[in-house]
């Protein structure tokens, strides 16, 4: 089905791998026009059919697998020296062992390691404290304190995907690839929170394959303004936003 005319046709939505001179390989979303794959209303990408057999290997080699799934912040300078993350624990942190069972658990499952700062030695820290909700910064800042906030609302579970952030990991949702294996729908997300569901191609890079079942990945109905899903999976089996351990990957 083609709608529109002129320079603003549209139709049913494909994705397409693209690779260009000034970026690497990332994905467009196109309207399938007699046959073409159409960007933006008036470019076209190529055939269809030769997308989606590109997709279908790209989507082989995910399910695959690969050691490590996410999507990292881009640059050295947002990472731990060592993989070592020094942090304290503000003493009017509700429920602190949260923290010690987070830490706990990313030590058993990764290389990433932990230690009380020690002033005399550790100037970049991560300060657990209560700042109002759950949040992190992503990586390293070299600001010296860094807050991680744990409300008393926030679970382990919680705290295992803050402290995610505050080693380098955006939401998986926002890599760069996503689009072959999640629907965003716009309809649903509350107005104003579009920007939510951004994806970081240039600030980020796709670690390994997507993983739904990453605990940086929002749940269905993230965001949403009327209890309808905002994410949809393009696999209908998938169970994504689970806040319960890290995944494998
Ligand atoms: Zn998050």
């Amino acid at each position: 089905m083609t709608i529109g005319q002129g320079e603003f046709r549209g139709g049913e939505r494909g994705t397409a791998r693209i690779s260009g001179v000034t970026f690497g390989v990332r994905t467009a979303i196109y309207s399938r026009v007699g046959g073409m794959a159409i960007f933006e209303g008036d470019i076209a990408l190529g055939l269809v059919d030769e997308f989606e057999q590109q997709l279908a290997e790209a989507r082989e080699q995910a399910v695959a697998g690969d050691v490590a799934s996410a999507v990292g912040i881009s640059g050295s300078r947002f990472r731990w020296p060592g993989g070592l993350v020094p942090f304290t624990v503000d003493p009017a942190l509700p429920n602190p062992e949260r923290v010690r069972d987070a830490i706990a658990h990313w030590e058993q499952n990764t290389r990433i390691r932990f230690t009380e700062r020690d002033p005399a030695e550790h100037v970049n820290f991560v300060r657990f404290m209560d700042a109002g909700g759950c949040w992190s910064f992503i990586g390293l800042q070299d600001s010296g304190a860094q807050t991680l906030s744990l409300g008393p609302g926030c679970s382990v579970g919680n705290a295992i995907h803050e402290i995610g952030h505050a080693v380098g990991l955006w939401h998986e949702q926002s890599r760069e690839d996503r689009d072959m294996f999640v629907r965003i729908d716009f309809a649903n997300i509350q107005t104003g929170q579009e920007h939510n569901f951004d994806q970081h191609i240039t600030d980020g890079d796709d670690l390994g394959g997507y993983d739904y079942g990453s605990i940086m990945h929002y749940p269905r109905t993230a965001f949403s303004a009327n209890g309808r899903p905002t994410i949809v999976p393009v696999d209908p089996a998938a169970t994504i936003g689970q806040r319960a351990a890290l995944s494998a990957g």
